[in-house]
């Protein structure tokens, strides 16, 4: 808008539209001028949302999105009602309980007062207290963790800002989510390492917080360990919370499974956390998929405990989630819940992420396009949207 002479509550309109409104042509920006519009399309701008080439839908009520961006490159996208436990103990809770009592002190009547049904959400209705929608950030991933069916695609491109946010868009739009009425948590833990991509992925937290209105305290970014960008996302103004990949209590477990470790090791990059202005209610979280016989015995839990002790941390367990052509096991049942018990006894809060979608290939380190060799134009949704 500067470059074309326009004020600039010109772009706080066109944000409006574009994030808000979800519109998705420029003619139906009747805010701006049909002259404006009329420039903007001979300029070659053109507007809308990623779309939706294919749903799958798991038994649990989660989602996977193959989502074809402008260029005609895929990625997927994962919405799940009610979140999958990794948002436990994030302080998150706290922070919706202090809102849901907001307005209530001095309140001397027996019961809450009744909720205004204009403001009920499209989740409420649909019997959902959240959902957790997790993004893409790249299509495809150079950092090739050996568990991950996303490294099997090796890296295409970065995803741009507005990429990076239209997923959200594209999905929000796709349930009726009314941000404000509805409490959506976002995870950028799908494709892609976020730190790889940084400017793009802090341009999209901008445009998540500000015109689409989602609270950065309730976004999550995972990250597999690239040490510089930790430290410049330490200084970041607007930042969400930060997730670890760790998934090793030593470096030569971990080089094996995640060959970046041999870059950037374990304690390199807990002193890159240790900069991080952590807020009253922030914990910074540390990821931790089990493989069976390789990182779930209880020498690995001892060492869990050792590199993180004296830190505000908390731990998630990932029960890893089986996928074709990666030859690692699942845990056994006891040596999860012996690990769990051996970190939560040694002062750690640790949480077992609810597997999410498995029946769908949704689950963390699970995503791939499935249908790479179909055309675009042949895919259709199998499922329909549930609000
Ligand atoms: S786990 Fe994340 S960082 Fe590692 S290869 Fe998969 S998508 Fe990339």
């Amino acid at each position: 808008m500067a470059r074309l002479g326009q004020k600039p509550y010109r772009a706080t309109q066109l944000h409006e539209a574009l994030y808000r409104q979800r519109l998705t042509s420029l003619d139906q920006i009747t805010t701006l001028p049909q002259p404006l519009r009329e420039t903007l399309a001979a300029e070659g701008y053109i507007i809308g949302l990623p779309e939706i080439l294919q749903t799958a839908r798991s038994i649990d009520g989660t989602e996977r999105y193959l989502i074809r961006m402008a260029d005609g490159e895929t990625v997927e996208t994962v919405w799940m009602p009610d979140g999958d436990g990794g948002e436990r103990g994030d302080g998150s809770e706290a922070a919706a309980e202090e809102e849901a009592s907001e307005g209530l002190e001095g309140n001397t009547q027996p019961s809450a007062p009744r909720k205004d049904l204009r403001n009920v959400g499209a989740l409420e209705r649909n019997g959902y207290t959240r959902a957790t929608i997790c993004i893409s950030s790249q299509i495809g991933c150079a950092v090739n963790c050996q568990f991950c069916l996303t490294a099997k695609l090796g890296i295409k491109r970065n995803l741009t800002a507005g990429e990076i946010a239209g997923q959200v868009v594209a999905v929000l739009s796709r349930h009726g989510v009314k941000i404000g009425a509805d409490r959506i948590n976002l995870v950028f833990m799908g494709m892609g390492e976020p730190f790889l991509n940084y400017d793009q992925f802090i341009a999209s937290v901008h445009l998540l917080v500000k015109p689409i209105g989602i609270p950065e305290s309730r976004m999550t970014v995972s990250t597999s360990g690239i040490e510089p960008s930790i430290r410049r996302f330490a200084n970041e103004p607007l930042r969400p919370k930060l997730a670890l990949s760790l998934n090793a209590s030593n470096d030569q477990v971990r080089e094996q499974i995640m060959p970046i470790t041999r870059k950037w090791n374990i304690a390199s990059l807990l002193d890159a956390i240790k900069t991080l202005p952590l807020g009253k209610r922030e914990w910074v979280t540390f990821e931790y998929v089990l493989l069976g016989g390789i990182n779930d015995q209880p020498q690995h839990a001892r060492e869990v405990l050792d590199l993180l002790s004296g830190m505000k941390a908390k731990v998630n367990l990932i029960v890893w989630n089986p996928g074709p052509g990666i030859a690692y096991n699942q845990p056994k049942p006891e040596d999860v819940a012996v690990f769990q018990k051996m970190l939560i006894d040694g002062g750690m809060p640790t949480y077992i992420r609810r597997p999410r979608g498995r029946d769908i290939y949704a689950a963390c380190g699970q995503l791939k396009r499935t249908v790479e060799t179909t055309s675009p134009g042949s895919l259709v949704s199998i499922a329909p949207a549930t609000a």
